[in-house]
């Protein structure tokens, strides 16, 4: 159950909160900037209509929503509206189509600042690049690790430019999160709950994309793992899912998208890449997210894909990722959006 508050004062917070603590639930409060949600984490049936009756009767409360799915926190039945997620100076699940750009791996200072500059002109806000990769085989390129982190933040910090990074194990968080503004959580990761709950106690948004054979309440189930503990910050990327057609890498599920923002209030954002897995897919890709409702994208871009060392042939060149920026705009202004 979710208790809606009216009047938020700290007291009738703690008094809520206590009361729970009584009947063996736990609880998360979420402070917006007109209401006060308090989510009751744990089940126990036997107590729930009668702690419903009572918190209704409470004059500072406003309603007592009984929210029946797995996922409570993360899901639309708790809130009135969206949410938005603030990274920075950036808005997730507002007006804009958020553009988060980088190349796949870090591999240089120079390849980073090279890409990050070019995408920064072309209107990203966020910069993406892998520090630590999760590759199939031991023997790929696994990423400059602490040193690429430091690119990153060293980069981020010339040109303004709030990070997201992968953190591929719960022992990474730490030091991950002393780099990066945004903790990416990869698909092969998706239900890692170690990894889940350790970025969400970071206090750090957590990118969290979805597993390439997860359902969407698999999805929504591990949102609810960070957000269980107390950290809302999280942003649901979809980046395709194994199916039978071998010319590409992955099949981007646009009805996913539609589907997510249906169940959950937070932002939803597209990889176009990774299902791609080829250039020349990207764009259309990324547009059929923008329509589709994707509040960010989360783009590849490389300033010499032949020898990136890491998903070359999926990146974009800085030229087309500014055309596709330029779409974008088009695209969202043709939905009402920036
Ligand atoms: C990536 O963003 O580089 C990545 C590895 O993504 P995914 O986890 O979606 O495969
Ligand atoms: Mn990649």
């Amino acid at each position: 159950m979710i208790v809606i508050l009216k009047r938020p004062t700290e007291e009738n917070i703690r008094l809520v909160c206590r009361k729970l603590e009584q009947y063996g639930y736990g609880s998360n409060v979420s402070q917006g900037e007109e209401k006060t949600i308090i989510g009751a984490i744990g089940t126990r049936p036997e107590h729930r209509a009668l702690l419903m009756e009572q918190f209704a009767g409470l004059p500072f409360v406003e309603r007592v929503v009984p929210v029946l799915k797995p996922y409570k926190l993360v899901s639309s039945e708790s809130r009135d509206g969206r949410s938005v997620v603030k990274v920075g100076s950036v808005s997730f699940g507002g007006s804009e189509v958020v553009l988060c750009a980088g190349p796949c791996a870090v591999e240089s200072f120079e390849q980073l600042s090279a890409v990050a500059g070019s995408v920064k002109a072309s209107g990203a806000k966020v910069l993406r690049g892998g520090a630590f990769k999760p590759r199939s085989s031991p023997y790929d390129f696994q990423g400059l690790g602490e040193k690429a982190l430091e690119m990153l933040s060293e980069l981020g910090r010339q040109l303004d430019l709030p990070v997201a990074t992968e953190v591929r194990s719960a022992r990474q968080v730490e030091i991950v999160a002393e780099h990066a503004d945004v903790l990416q959580i990869g698909a092969r990761n998706m239900q890692n709950f170690d990894l889940l709950r350790e970025a969400g106690h970071s206090g750090k948004p957590v990118l969290l994309k979805r597993g390439f054979s997860a359902t969407i309440e698999e999805w929504m189930k591990a949102a609810e793992y960070v957000a269980s503990t107390g950290n809302m910050n999280v942003l649901l990327c979809e980046r395709g899912v194994r199916t039978f057609e071998p010319q590409e890498r992955f099949t981007l599920d646009v009805t996913a998208v539609l589907l997510a923002r249906q169940h959950s209030h937070l932002p939803v954002g597209v990889d176009p890449s990774h299902p791609a897995g080829r250039r020349d897919l990207v764009p259309g890709l990324a547009l059929a997210g923008v329509a589709a409702g994707a509040d960010f994208l989360l783009v590849e871009v490389h300033n010499d894909p032949d020898s990136a060392l890491c998903d070359g042939p999926q990146a974009l060149l800085p030229d087309q990722f500014a055309e596709l920026a330029c779409q974008v705009r088009s695209v969202a202004k043709a939905l009402g959006r920036q």
